[in-house]
């Protein structure tokens, strides 16, 4: 089978748990945009988010890392974050990557990025490639409500009808978007299989 399809059909219901999105909710149907970090760790650059000391306790024993070099680490790099004069983020490994991604104490601003307090992130390409889905879904809609996951988290939908798929993959070929975006687009919105099929034959 086509690794995409392969790919598609592996993605199951705790990983469309765990993306991030924006809703888009117009009279009959909702449509949700993914958003698809690319693990840059471009973010992470100038950002440490804050802890309470036992937090970072639990955190030393996860990483086995003494705790007081960790506290102090992290207190010096959060403390030059706040006057402006921000360092990678401690947890940020050399590949780039989160250290406590999968631990529970990873804060909501971290989960939630680039969402977190509503924000945005023009540094960010994978936010940008997102708000342009966003915005070419919405360009011929004249009335809808949108908010994304750090708003609501629940990813359920009401499904897109049939006859408005073929514009939708019109649009995502015009953006030449990633196809990691199609598939999680696919997936969040419960597209039925012969959307699948379609989008298989003009991306496969
Ligand atoms: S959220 Fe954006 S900037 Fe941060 S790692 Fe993901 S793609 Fe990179
Ligand atoms: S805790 Fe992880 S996700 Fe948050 S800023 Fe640090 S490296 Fe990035």
């Amino acid at each position: 089978m086509h690794m995409f399809l392969r790919r598609l059909l592996k993605m199951d219901m705790s990983s469309r748990r765990s993306l991030l999105f924006t809703k888009t909710e117009m009279p009959g149907h909702d449509i949700a945009v993914p958003f698809i970090c690319r693990k840059c760790g471009t973010c992470c650059m100038t950002y440490i988010p804050g802890f309470k000391a036992e937090d970072l306790i639990t955190i030393s024993r996860y990483l086995k890392w003494p705790p007081a070099d960790l506290i102090y680490r992290h207190t010096e790099c959060y403390l030059k974050r706040i006057r402006g004069k921000p360092e990678p983020c401690i947890f940020l490994n050399d590949q780039k990557l989160c250290r406590i991604y999968k631990h529970p104490l990873r804060p909501s601003d971290c989960r939630l990025y680039p969402f977190s307090y509503g924000g945005t992130d023009a540094d960010c390409a994978a936010y940008l490639e997102h708000a342009r889905v966003v915005e070419a879904v919405l360009m011929n809609e004249k009335s809808f409500e949108i908010y994304d996951a750090s708003f609501c988290p629940n990813p359920d939908v009401r499904l897109i009808p049939n006859s408005k798929w073929p514009e939708i993959f019109r649009t995502l070929r015009l953006l030449n978007v990633s196809r990691k975006m199609i598939r999680a687009l696919l997936i969040l919105n419960d597209a039925p299989l012969m959307s699948v099929i379609t989008c298989f034959l003009l991306y496969g």
